[in-house]
């Protein structure tokens, strides 16, 4: 059985200021499951200090595949491991699209993610269109297949389904969907995996998990959590939707 993880994501928001939601967050931690806040970059250091022994994990968004060099802006996963962090969110589909991330660079990210100590949540997800041409299925085997790196040790993966239209909109896939598309993903990572290492990896669901319907996507089969955005923003939204896993 894979271990539950409530993750959030906060995309390029926050500052100092909002550090005040980790002391809301962690006033009424749940023991039942993990709990993961990914704020930028610069927020991970006073993120980890403010959140103090309380349990509460803090990762990064995304990283550079190379250990250092001459690459202007970006940041190595070996910094943000110095900087406290305990996962790395690769191949997120803003930054697929946003910068053009190949699954062959969401691979080679996951391995310096690996390579750095930490734990990879590596995402997948198709986009409105693939899900009404009924290619889905195809899209996750091909994007799970090229963006897991060969020697990814199975114990520091996490896999999230995000299907792109989902994330940011209000609107879900169906309860069924959900279930169809991480039944895909446990029997993939089974047979290229093992089924036994399989069944550890946690399968995230993400795309508008709020309050109200976090309960009945964790208790769909084979979802062991969730990658949340805009409702880990604030205590009041994300405290609950750990408190649902937790409790499922
Ligand atoms: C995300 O960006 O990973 C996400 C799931 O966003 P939201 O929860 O806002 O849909």
């Amino acid at each position: 059985m894979a271990r539950k993880l409530a993750a959030g994501n906060w995309k390029m928001n926050g500052s100092v200021a909002a550090l005040a939601e980790v002391d809301a967050l962690v006033a009424d931690l749940p023991t039942g499951c993990e709990v993961l806040l990914c704020p930028p970059a610069t927020l991970i250091a006073p993120m980890v200090a403010r959140a103090g022994g309380s349990g509460l994990q803090v990762g990064a968004q995304t990283c550079h595949s190379a250990a250092s060099g001459a690459h202007t802006g970006d940041i190595s996963a070996a910094m943000l491991a110095e900087a406290g962090a305990s996962h790395v969110i690769t191949g997120h589909s803003e930054r697929r699209t946003d910068h053009g991330e190949t699954d062959a660079e969401v691979a080679a990210q996951t391995q310096a993610v690996l390579e750095a100590g930490m734990i990879a949540i590596v995402c997948v997800g198709e986009t409105e269109a693939e899900r009404d041409a009924d290619v889905t299925l195809q899209v996750i085997t091909t994007q799970l297949a090229g963006s897991i790196p060969d020697a990814a040790e199975p114990t520091r993966i996490v896999v999230a389904y995000e299907p792109v239209w989902a994330i940011g909109t209000g609107r879900t896939p169906t309860l069924d969907q959900i279930a169809e598309v991480h039944a895909h993903m446990r029997a993939e990572l089974s047979a290229r995996m093992g089924e036994s290492a399989a069944h550890d990896i946690p399968l995230l669901y993400g795309g508008s998990v709020k309050p109200g319907n976090a309960a009945e996507i964790f208790a769909v089969a084979d979802v062991d959590g969730a990658l949340v955005g805009g409702a880990s923003l604030k205590a009041a939204d994300f405290g609950p939707i750990a408190a649902a896993l937790a409790a499922s």
